[in-house]
């Protein structure tokens, strides 16, 4: 695994570079008036300190993310909600939110796979407390549970990352014999078609890995197509561009194996915000356009962030304009601890009435919800019932569970 040079991920460097580049008074929220916000460098430094006491994730940030977040205006920042927890801005879990959402430990075949859907396996893996916990994806296993960077809301806060004061973690290290009782299940099961390789990120796989992966999943003949995923190219697109580092050879030379055999390998990348396409961004992914690698994007809606029509249309633009394919736009799953970057699911309705026409329809991503429990991904406008009053949404996923019902629960707004 190669580290990301000047990358920010303890303590004690986070807040003397918040130190450094915060205005010695901090301008008030536009969009949020609450009482207990900091007004001045120190207040601010202290709310960062509480909020790493309260978060289920880890802070690491890459130099290419420190630069992008406007640091004059720290609390409405949507680069730093992203990553930077603010005790000040924390509020009341809905009593329905787990650090599992999706029930991904409970699809678990064999350690490092969620195997849900009949096609498709997840491959990752990692262990929390004593327990193994499985995680899925459509058909693959968890390679690993480090990132380039920690986000606040990700689904997998109960495995991805270090410890914090709130969730012990185990680290999952890339192993050549655990992932050998992966590809043994994937082998034996004809079925699976499609793998999706996460974790944790791709990009903390070290080239020789990465191809050992990939040539494994080229060489079982039911596997016709698998993805990396990785938020490598939002969070550090310098890397794509250096040519002394082989994690950008490997992935190219496994797309093109793929091609000759009749099998596509994308890199699935995860933007949230227009500010995170930058020029180097730009030139990253045409690189990568240029070698023919099939680069999808995954957005995950978040309150504060990118729920308003005009930010999402421009991201899903931009994204468009470097050729990377504007997959999904995901519902906030509902994970413990970060209840404030949560929308209704009246809000993903909205946006998805407002952009779809407005932009070519095959750049037009899938507006979807993963539903709490292990039913898998539905378009948000396919609810059985959604009562507005009480933020209740039903589901059925037929092709999945059969009849079974699942629930989705908007935030409830009451602030500790
Ligand atoms: S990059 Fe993905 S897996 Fe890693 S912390 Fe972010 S959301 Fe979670």
């Amino acid at each position: 695994m190669r580290k990301v040079a000047n990358t920010v991920e303890r303590k004690g460097r986070l807040l003397s570079f918040l130190s450094a580049v915060l205005p010695a008074n901090i301008p008030a929220s536009r969009l949020d008036k609450r009482p207990k916000a900091p007004t001045n460098r120190e207040e601010f430094l202290l709310d960062v300190e509480e909020g790493m006491k309260l978060a289920p994730m880890a802070v690491r940030l890459t130099p290419h993310i420190l630069s992008v977040a406007d640091w004059s205006n720290p609390i409405d920042d949507p680069i730093r909600k992203q990553f930077v927890p603010l005790a000040s801005t924390i509020v009341e879990d809905h009593p329905q939110l787990s650090l599992d959402s999706l029930h991904e430990t409970d699809d678990s075949p064999v350690p490092g796979l969620v195997h849900r859907y009949p096609e498709k396996v997840l491959f990752l893996g990692k262990r929390r407390r004593d327990r193994f916990v499985w995680l899925l994806l459509t058909s693959m296993s968890l390679a690993t549970s480090n990132c380039p960077v920690y986000c606040r809301y990700c689904t997998r806060s109960y495995a991805v990352g270090g410890n914090t004061d709130s969730v012990l973690k185990t680290p999952m290290k890339p192993s050549k014999r655990r992932w050998e009782t992966v590809f043994d299940h994937i082998e034996n099961t004809p079925a699976i078609q499609d793998v999706v390789v996460s974790g944790g990120d791709s990009y903390h796989l070290s080239a020789d890995h990465l191809r050992l992966i990939g040539d494994r999943l080229l060489s079982i003949p039911h596997i016709k197509r698998f993805r990396f995923a990785t938020k490598g190219l939002a969070v550090n697109p310098i890397r794509i561009l250096d040519d002394r580092d082989g994690w950008v050879a490997a992935f190219v030379e496994i797309s093109d194996k793929g091609r000759v055999l009749g099998k596509q390998v994308a890199m699935h990348t995860h933007f949230n915000h227009p500010h995170e396409c930058t020029w180097i961004t730009e030139l990253a992914a045409r690189y990568l356009f240029k070698r023919g690698v099939v680069v999808r994007n995954q957005i995950v809606l978040l309150r504060g962030v990118n729920d308003d029509v005009a930010t999402m249309s421009t991201l899903i633009r931009k994204l468009a304009d470097m050729n990377i394919q504007p997959y999904y736009v995901y519902q906030s799953d509902m994970v413990q601890g970060v209840e404030d970057l949560r929308t209704p699911l009246s809000t993903i309705l909205e946006l998805e009435k407002q952009i779809r026409g407005t932009i070519a329809g095959f750049m037009t991503p899938s507006f979807v919800v993963d539903l709490p429990g292990g039913g898998g991904k539905r378009l948000a406008n396919s609810f059985e019932t959604y009562d507005r009053a009480s933020g209740v949404s039903t589901w059925k996923a037929p092709g999945v569970t059969g009849e079974k019902v699942f629930r989705y629960y908007d935030p409830i707004e009451r602030r500790l």
